[in-house]
């Protein structure tokens, strides 16, 4: 009998560790891969939707294209899970596996955020950044914020990226001169692990005239009086507004009772949940990573190597390196990287490469690598 896998949730996570399974063990294994989208997105896609420099289309990748031996993907709503029996419930039928990987990533929590709207005024979402899209040419004139309601959030550099290429978007438009920019960030720097990542970002906002608020969240928006209300009840008027919502797990894992805190504990190491045979990797998993696609990626590598030597009766030798590297955009075309270990030494560490505009090429070949490896072209 063929060793039955569902893995549910086909973003970084759940795609790396079906491409994985099949590489492997070809049709020796019977993989059921599940997302209720019909395409993928790579997450900093969102911020070239929403600056217009690429359209939805060009960015939205369909999982037709998702064809490997030994898996099956099924466009369908997970409703239910029993981590115990490993069984899943969908809007398509039910599935039993001998193993079951948890890649469902992190929602948003827009009611934690009063005035925040889904696909309206944040641009963490696919349809957030579309509408942004329309909204940004419009603005010439006021105060824009960019502004985190609470951490942990996906890509932890992301809202400095959105502060640097807003003003050059506004620049490119000749009207930086008329606007503000202000970010207010819950955590102490841009990117805790590397203080020298950090203060870059922060002497790239001071030389832009870039407000930076750390260790500040918005709580709420008053959308009629247009000033966004912060974490020590102080407001700040806004004309335009940016929003990364908080973060949760999706509904169907915290209904299972699978989500402590907010998220699922596992060994950072193994990913194995505290359900024999069931594993969690990326944004849904309590690792002690940033949410992040490369270390949703990481992970996974680690599990599909756990679950092929089982298969194989072997023993689990899959260890998650809790490391990867992260580019960013600092603006005027350039991208810089940081190098982040998060689990060899007492602390996180990062290792910080200056910006440059030959960069750009590296952080493409990895979208297309990525692109190429998991949908053929
Ligand atoms: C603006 C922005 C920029 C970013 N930039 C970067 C970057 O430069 N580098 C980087 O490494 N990371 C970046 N990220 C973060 C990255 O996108 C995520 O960390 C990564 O996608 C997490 O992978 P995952 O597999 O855990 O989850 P996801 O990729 O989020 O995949 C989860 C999947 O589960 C599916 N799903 C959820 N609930 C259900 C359900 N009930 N039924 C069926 N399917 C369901 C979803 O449709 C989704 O496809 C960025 C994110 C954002 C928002």
């Amino acid at each position: 009998m063929k060793a039955k896998v569902t893995v549910l949730g086909a973003g970084f996570g759940g795609l790396e560790l079906s491409t994985l399974l099949s590489e492997a063990l070809g049709d020796q294994v019977d993989v059921t891969l599940i997302d209720k989208s019909g395409h993928f997105v790579f997450g900093y896609s969102k911020l070239d939707v929403m600056f217009g420099h690429k359209t939805l289309d060009a960015v939205r990748i369909p999982y037709r294209g998702f064809v490997k031996p030994g898996v099956r993907f099924l466009q369908q709503t997970i409703t239910a899970i029993d981590p115990e029996a490993k069984r899943v419930v969908t809007d398509g039928g039910s599935y039993d596996s001998d193993y079951l990987v948890v890649a469902l990533g992190a929602d948003y929590d827009l009611a934690a955020t009063p005035g925040l709207v889904e696909g309206g005024n944040e641009f963490y979402s696919v349809a957030g950044a579309n509408t942004l899209r329309d909204l940004l040419p419009r603005f010439s004139k006021g105060h824009a914020i960019i502004g985190v309601s609470a951490a942990p959030y996906k890509c932890p550099p992301a809202p400095s990226e959105c502060a640097l290429l807003l003003h050059d978007f506004l620049s490119e438009r000749g009207v930086r001169d008329r606007c503000e920019i202000t970010m207010v960030l819950p955590l102490p720097s841009p990117v805790p692990p590397s203080p020298d990542t950090s203060r870059a970002l922060v002497s790239a906002f001071a030389e832009r005239g870039i407000r930076f608020m750390p260790g500040r969240a918005v709580a709420s928006l008053d959308a009629k009086r247009r000033v966004a209300v912060l974490d020590d009840k102080s407001e700040l008027p806004y004309d335009l507004y940016l929003g990364v919502p908080k973060h949760c797990p999706p509904a169907v894992v915290a209904a299972a009772g699978m989500a402590d805190n907010g998220w699922i504990t596992v060994d950072p190491r193994t990913l194995e949940t505290r359900y024999e045979g069931v594993y969690a990797v990326g944004d849904i998993a309590n690792t002690g990573t940033s949410k992040a696609g490369v270390f949703a990626e990481g992970a996974a590598r680690a599990v599909a190597a756990s679950v092929i030597a089982q298969i194989r009766g072997e023993d689990p030798s899959g260890r998650n390196p809790g490391a990867g590297s992260c580019y960013i955009e600092f603006g005027a075309g350039r991208i810089g990287r940081v190098d982040v270990d998060f689990f060899s030494g007492p602390k996180p560490t990062g290792i910080y490469h200056e910006p440059t505009v030959s960069m750009r090429a590296d952080k493409e070949l990895v979208g297309a690598t990525r692109r190429t490896r998991w949908f053929g072209s």
